[in-house]
């Protein structure tokens, strides 16, 4: 028996099936994958093939590489391709679905395999309890208990719960003792109190520049929202901020030295002139007017030297709702290596209810198909 329908469970799922176990699903919400089909919106990353040594350094756990290494990009494009969905690599290595292919149809071309090695669906049925036989089903009209041999949890994380990632089982666990930790927000934004002279520009992108926090650091594209930043250099650097680092620093202008940069400013008319030739974007130059006072404006060694290192107070990161993913849940330490909880020997857990953490690009996703697989093939 599988709870849940994302990615996570329909992989422990795939891996039971095509090991000949009879497996039935069950989901609370009225269909399948809802948080699968929504990551989808925004370009349905699947995976992604950078090098194996940076693929694994994605991840915060030991426990999560060594199963992405055991299913990893090459069995998931491989799986994708026996349903029937073609995959490229596009930018940045990022695993995507042929261009043609919509997320709705992996999920069906899933489903239809599932079905066709056996699998039964149930939908708006939710699991209110359990105990190491038996589960306890809710539908509208009344509770079952349902035995099980085997039971398999793929609840998934506590953001975006009307995609069914509640993180109300978390609950139910701590009923019964089993440990959890708190859920907390990742890949989600940055909140900044920024001056209206900056926020006038909300929307905007901000090109080529390297995002510093603690110790870690990434370059790419960020967006200016109504609250702060987003964007994948910001999700990355999630972590580094729960850890407690709460002053980013930008680098404007990561491939020229303060040297270069002052001689360019001087060919320029003025300073403001000067950083729009650099292509500096319009909010970094409005927060940077701000921050420096006329004379170091006017000072092109002060100016250019603040150009790679513009320093933004974090306030916050966005709402665990809102997040893409969160972190918290069942710790590794609850589960034995195949996954199973310690206490209940016979019920694994798998996809983001684990205590992991990843920035997207992918690797939220293979972690949910890979610890999915692990479960699916540990049980016999
Ligand atoms: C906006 C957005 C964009 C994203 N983009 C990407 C991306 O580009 N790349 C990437 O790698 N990842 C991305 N993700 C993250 C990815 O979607 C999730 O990490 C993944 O779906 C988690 O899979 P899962 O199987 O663990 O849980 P989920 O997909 O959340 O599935 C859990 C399922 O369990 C069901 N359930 C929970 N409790 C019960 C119960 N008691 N009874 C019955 N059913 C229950 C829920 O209804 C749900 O269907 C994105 C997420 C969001 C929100």
């Amino acid at each position: 028996m599988i709870i849940g329908t994302g990615p996570a469970a329909l992989m422990a799922g795939t891996f039971l099936l095509e090991a000949g176990h009879k497996v039935t699903f069950y989901e609370q919400k009225k269909a399948a994958g809802r948080k699968f089909l929504v990551a989808g919106h925004g370009g349905f990353n699947l995976s992604n093939s950078i090098d194996q040594e940076a693929f694994l350094a994605m991840y915060d756990r030991e426990e999560i590489r060594e199963m992405v290494q055991a299913f990893g990009v090459d069995e998931l494009v491989r799986f994708l391709a026996k349903i029937g969905i073609p995959t490229y690599i596009g930018s940045s290595g990022k695993i995507f679905p042929q261009p043609h292919i919509k997320p709705i149809d992996v999920l069906n071309a899933w489903l239809d395999y599932l079905k066709k090695l056996g699998a039964t669906f149930h939908f708006e049925r939710r699991m209110v309890d359990f105990d190491a036989n038996a589960v306890h089903i809710s539908s509208r009209d009344n509770i079952e208990v349902i035995r099980y041999d085997k039971l398999v949890l793929a609840l998934g994380g506590a953001s975006w719960a009307k995609t069914g990632a509640t993180g109300a089982w978390s609950a139910l666990f701590r009923e019964k003792g089993i440990d959890t930790l708190p859920f907390a927000a990742s890949n989600a934004g940055f909140e900044i109190d920024l001056p209206e002279t900056v926020t006038l520009f909300q929307g905007q992108p901000i090109k080529h520049i390297k995002c510093y926090l603690g110790a870690q650091e990434k370059y790419g594209e960020i967006v200016l929202t109504e609250y702060g930043f987003e964007g994948a250099p910001v999700f990355y650097l999630n972590g580094a901020f729960r850890k407690g680092n709460h002053q980013l620093r930008i680098d404007a202008k990561p491939g020229f030295e303060a040297e270069k940069i002052i001689a360019l400013l001087k060919q320029a008319r003025n300073p403001t002139e000067g950083l729009k030739q650099l292509k500096i974007a319009k909010p970094l130059i409005a927060y940077i007017k701000y921050k420096l006072k006329k004379e170091e404006f006017l000072d092109l060694n002060v100016l250019s030297r603040f150009l790679k290192e513009i320093p933004f107070e974090l306030k916050a990161l966005r709402p665990v709702e809102e997040a893409i993913s969160t972190v918290g849940g069942v710790p590794f330490e609850a589960v034995n290596h195949d996954l199973s909880l310690k206490q209940f020997p016979g019920i694994y857990c798998c996809g983001e209810m684990l205590d992991w953490d990843a920035p997207t690009g992918g690797y939220l996703l293979q972690a949910c198909f890979a610890s999915g697989a692990w479960v699916g093939k540990g049980i016999k």
